[in-house]
Parts: C-alpha cells; structure tokens; sequence
C-alpha cells in the first residue's frame, strides 16, 4: 500500500518534472551556486575593504566637504536610472555609488546630527554578525549574541552605578528603547494591567519640554494622548525646573490623571542639557513613581571621572538608555536598556508564545525575545563587545572627554567673537550657536541663520544642522568625530561668517 504522504511526494515530483528545469532536482541553480560561492565572497570582501579603506582616507582627510548636496528629485533620478540597468556580478560599481552619495560622518567637518562615525573595527563585526544571522530571539538561535548582552548591560549597569540586582537587554535605537522602559514602567506602576485588560484609567508621564521627540510619540503609542504627556518648563540652561515637578503632578490629579512615570533627559537633544536627577529621583521617590533616565546620548558620561557628575542621581533611576551609535562609536543601531532591577524587565512584554520558548513565564536572560520589541533582532552585542576587546574601555572615556572637551573650548571661542553668541553654555558635545553680525535686527536674526544652514548644507565645506529654541533658529553642532579639532571649528566659525556677510545684505 503507498502512503498518502508518499503518493502526495509522487505526484508533486510528476508535476514538477513536468513544469521545472532538471537542474532543480539535480543541483542548485548555477545562479544561487555562483552567488553563495565561498571564492566569490572572498574577492568580493577584499574589493569591499579596500574601497572602504580609501574611503576612510578620503573621508578622514577633510579634503572634501562630507556632503555633495543633491535635491531629492535628482538623487532620485539617478538612481531609478541606475536600478533600470541591467545587473552585474560584480557589485563594485554599486557600492562605490553608495559611498558617492551619502554623507561622510568621519569626515572632521561632520558635526551635524548625533550619530557616531562608526569604528571601523565594529564596522567589520558588523559584515560578520550580517552574515551569521543570529536572531537572538531563543537563545539558540544567537547563543553568543544573548550571553554578550548579558556582559555587557551589566558592565554598563556596573558602571551607571545602578547596583548589584541591574542589568537589561540591548534593543534597536533609543526610539524602541524609550518605548520599551516606559512600558515597563506602566506595567509596574499604573493601577490597573493594563497589558491584560486595557485601560480606562487616564495614565501620564511628566516629561521636560526639552525631551527627545520619541518620548512624545512613545507615550501617544501607548495611548496617553496629548493630555497624557506633561511637559515641564526648562530654566535658561534647557534643563527641567524640577521645582516644578509637585505643582504639575497636584494639577494632573486635579485634571484626573494618573501620573507613573517622569523621564530625565541625560542630556536633552537641541541643547545637549542634562538634567537634575537627583532631584527627579527624590521627586519619583517620595510619590512612588517610575525614574526614567534618557541618556541616549549622553549616559556615556559616566564613563569619565571629569563628567561623571553630570549624571548624579542616574544610579536611582529605575530604567536607563544609553546608545552606543551616539557617543559609543558604534554603527546603527545598538542600544541598551538597563533596569535597577533586572527582573523588572519580564514585566514589559507578557506574551506566550509557545513555538519560540516552552515556558513563557520563567525569566530567563538568555532568551532575548522575552524581553526585548523585536523577534528577530540585530547580533548587536557582538559590535560592542568587539570594541571593549580590542582597545577596552579607555577608547569610550577617551572619547566622551575629548569630545566634550573640544565642545567647551569652542563655546570658548564663540564667546570671543562680537559677531556670533552661545545659546547656553555646553555640557555635553553639543553647541548651540549664531551669527549675530554687527547690529542686525533682533527679528533678522533666525532668518539669516536659516539661510546660513541651507547655504552650508547645498554648497559649504562643513555640515551642520539648526534647532529651534525657544522660537528663535540656532545653528547646532555634535561634535562626533574623533578626528574634528578646534582649529577645524574655527573654520567653521570663519565660514559662517562669511556666509553671514554675503547673505546678510539681500
Ligand atoms: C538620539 C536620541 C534618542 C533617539 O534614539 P534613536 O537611537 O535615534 O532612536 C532619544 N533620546 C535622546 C536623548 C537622544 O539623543
């Protein structure tokens, strides 16, 4: 008798004889052999390295400015032309396009957005974690990967002072990160659970006004509404007036909402602010509420002896993310999550889901997925890890120092200049600037800044971006890369000024 799963085997193969090409049955395609051939790969990786080595020199040089600006529509020409193309095996001419056209964070006239100009040794651990696929989700399918993560939160965690029950788990970016400790933070602290039965109490989170936009978005995605989102008043330095705190949180339960969480930001995106979370931790503390610190971009300054004061009072906060791809030098996106208490972390995600882990209750660190947004995530630990081996943790102190360092000497020398002015003075590796000229009209000033940046961006031999404080336009600087230096700040103050006096006028 022939079983019907062996008949259903028959007639599957009958069909297919019928309708494949032979080698289906006999071989892999010539097509798929060719494109997963060891040698293949091998040249291919050599070619790789060497463009980004040239690159690297190209980039580093400052020779060029780090952007040739393209409009939109353009960029997109070329490259819808491009893709019409017919393919071709060799991948080079692609992958020098992509270099072409994209902008160059190790070039030390980068000093726009917060994103690192990667390490090159965690760019190459990036290419080898690519090609293992380990997705972390269930602990055998990214073994290294979750037991890297472990090490790591708790050096970290170590290191933040956070205590001996800390640890948490890395996810991607400060975004999801964000997400992910302030759902933490409802499923501890809101009256109800609201992961099993919804919610119809009115939640809310106090937040300085000067917060990263995720925080804003996170709570809407959790459905705290514009009402739900409090936002404090910063004092002249951008940072939370934490004297504030009592009167906001007696006027939201006035309102009938119930506040859980407060966010410090360490430090704040436009004005590289931190706040004080000390103050925030005593004010969480004696209303039983959820410390959240966000230090994205500035956590790292716990690393540092002379900064560490920065971030006084991080040791209290309940949850803590740092990203590594800001001030960490690591290449998007790698970001930890940390809890005071671990175990705190099995609370936010309270789902079963039986084909990935057989008990979906038990704690256990090695299976990411439990804890972590994403299924299958990035080996992300391997980048980090990678990094402390090979030059150890003095490369992430000598970095923060440097860089913050080189932030305060340049506010130095704008205060020197009767044509331009600091917003605030820098805590952080970010300065806010602008050119005031000599006796331009206050309500002229921000227009021209504007049209400083846009000249800058389209034809200038820097790149830096402008933030709006307080309804007026500043220019802005990260300083991000190791290699920028004062005297390249100089020049860059020089080439805004000469812009400044061209534009000035019209
Ligand atoms: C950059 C930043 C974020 C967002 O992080 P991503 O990694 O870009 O998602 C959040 N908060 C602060 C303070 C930041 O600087």
């Amino acid at each position: 008798m022939v079983s019907d799963e062996l008949s259903a085997k028959v007639s599957v193969t009958a069909y297919a004889t019928n309708f494949a090409p032979l080698w289906l049955f006999v071989n892999m395609s010539p097509l798929l052999t060719s494109a997963y051939s060891p040698d293949t790969f091998r040249q291919q990786g050599h070619a790789l390295v060497d463009l980004l080595a040239d690159f690297l020199n190209n980039a580093q040089s400052g020779e060029q400015p780090p952007l040739h600006y393209r409009e939109p529509d353009d960029e997109l020409a070329f490259w819808q032309h491009d893709f019409e193309q017919p393919a071709n095996p060799d991948p080079t001419a692609v992958w020098k396009n992509l270099l072409t056209h994209s902008i160059q964070l190790h070039n030390p006239r980068f000093m726009g957005h917060q994103v690192s100009a990667p390490l090159p040794v965690s760019a190459l651990t990036s290419a080898l974690t690519s090609l293992l696929n380990n997705g972390q989700a269930v602990y055998e399918m990214g073994m290294a990967g979750n037991a890297l993560e472990r090490v790591l939160t708790r050096w970290l965690s170590e290191r933040l002072g956070l205590g001996p029950e800390a640890g948490g788990l890395m996810t991607s970016g400060g975004t999801l990160a964000n997400l992910t400790a302030l759902l933490t933070a409802r499923a501890l602290k809101a009256p109800t659970d609201v992961w099993a039965e919804g919610s119809t109490d009115r939640l809310a989170i106090m937040v300085s006004e000067e917060a990263h936009y995720c925080v804003d978005r996170a709570a809407r995605i959790m459905g705290l509404g514009s009402a739900g989102i409090i936002k404090v008043p910063t004092n002249e330095r951008f940072q939370l007036r934490t004297n504030l705190l009592e009167p906001y949180l007696k006027q939201a339960q006035a309102d009938g909402l119930t506040v859980f969480a407060v966010i410090g930001s360490a430090c704040s995106t436009s004005t590289g602010s931190y706040d004080n979370l000390t103050a925030i931790a005593d004010f969480c503390e004696q209303h039983n509420l959820w410390f959240h610190a966000d230090g994205a971009h500035g956590g790292v300054a716990a690393l540092s002896d002379t900064y560490r004061p920065l971030v006084r009072g991080i040791e209290r906060a309940d949850s803590v993310v740092v990203d590594f791809h800001k001030m960490m030098m690591m290449p998007a996106l790698v970001t930890a999550v940390l809890y005071r208490r671990d175990a705190d972390a099995f609370r936010t995600f309270q789902q079963k889901a039986q084909y990935l882990w057989a008990d979906a209750n038990s704690p256990d660190w090695f299976n990411s997925g439990k804890r972590a947004f994403e299924c299958t995530k990035l080996m992300m630990s391997a980048k980090v890890y990678t990094a402390l081996k090979t030059y150890g943790e003095a490369l992430f102190t000598e970095h923060v120092e440097a860089q913050y360092g080189l932030a305060r000497a340049f506010a130095g020398h704008i205060t020197e200049q009767p044509d331009f002015e600091v917003a605030v003075s820098p805590e952080s590796n970010i300065v806010c600037f602008r050119y005031i000229g000599a006796g331009i009209a206050a309500d002229r000033v921000s227009a021209l800044n504007s049209a400083i940046r846009q000249a800058m961006l389209t034809g200038g031999p820097f790149y830096l971006v402008q933030t709006n404080l307080r309804g007026q336009t500043w220019l802005r600087v990260s300083i991000m890369n190791p290699l920028t230096t004062l005297d390249h700040l100089k020049e860059l103050l020089d080439a805004v000024r000469k812009l400044g006096q061209f534009i000035q006028p019209i």
